[in-house]
């Protein structure tokens, strides 16, 4: 069973500005005052693990520890199936130092076209993981994984969303995430889905 969440006021250990508004968006229904880990400045801890489990772990422990307050991490990435599940846990870094979408998602197009396979719908799938990792100061952990299946497009196309939402259409749909509204987006989504099983487990 669960542990509830009963402390009104919560840490997002995300220095990621899409994330964190796309969290606090989702937590204004349930009453919870939310800070963000930048803003209460806490370092950003080295992503060692080798799974988005153990770095949503990690991101959690480090900042319900650092703060005394139970803390949300987010730890997510873009799985392209042709190119071996890659960038998968390295997603942000394929961003480059500036942290720049559009060179991701042209590293995965060059990488698909390099292996000549960037044809097909098939060859072009892809996976959006995203694992919530909820810690409390005692260390207590809840973790809840959200996927969403879909496909690479290029060239991009939508302003909405952030990081590789241009690229990435779910199946069953013709736009890419970015040309959806936030909700439509959080309705189908990987943090979405892992949200609403962290609400129904440890919020309800
Ligand atoms: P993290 O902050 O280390 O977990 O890296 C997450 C990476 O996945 C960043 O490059 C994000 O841009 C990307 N990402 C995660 N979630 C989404 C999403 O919902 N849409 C687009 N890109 C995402």
């Amino acid at each position: 069973m669960a542990r509830r969440f009963v402390l009104p006021k919560l840490v997002v250990a995300t220095h990621n500005r899409g994330k964190a508004g796309e969290i606090a968006t989702m937590l204004s229904p349930f009453g919870v005052e939310i800070v963000s880990a930048g803003d209460l400045g806490l370092p950003a801890p080295d992503e060692t693990g080798t799974t988005f489990e153990e770095n949503a772990t990690i991101k959690a422990l480090a900042a319900t520890q650092a703060s005394g307050l139970p803390a949300l991490a987010d730890d997510s990435g873009l799985s392209v199936h042709a190119l071996d599940g890659q960038p998968g846990l390295y997603t942000a870094d394929w961003e480059g130092p500036t942290r720049d979408a559009m060179v991701g998602m042209r590293r995965i197009q060059d990488e698909l076209a390099a292996r000549n396979t960037a044809h097909t719908e098939a060859a072009r799938a892809a996976t959006f993981h995203c694992v919530l990792a909820l810690a409390w100061p005692d260390e207590h952990l809840e973790l809840f994984h959200g996927t969403l299946d879909g496909s690479i497009v290029w060239p991009p196309r939508g302003s909405g969303g952030h990081g590789y939402d241009p690229c990435f259409r779910p199946t069953g749909d013709t736009r890419t995430t970015a040309e959806m509204s936030d909700a439509e987006k959080n309705a189908i989504s990987h943090r979405g889905r892992a949200f609403r099983m962290m609400v129904e487990a440890c919020f309800g």
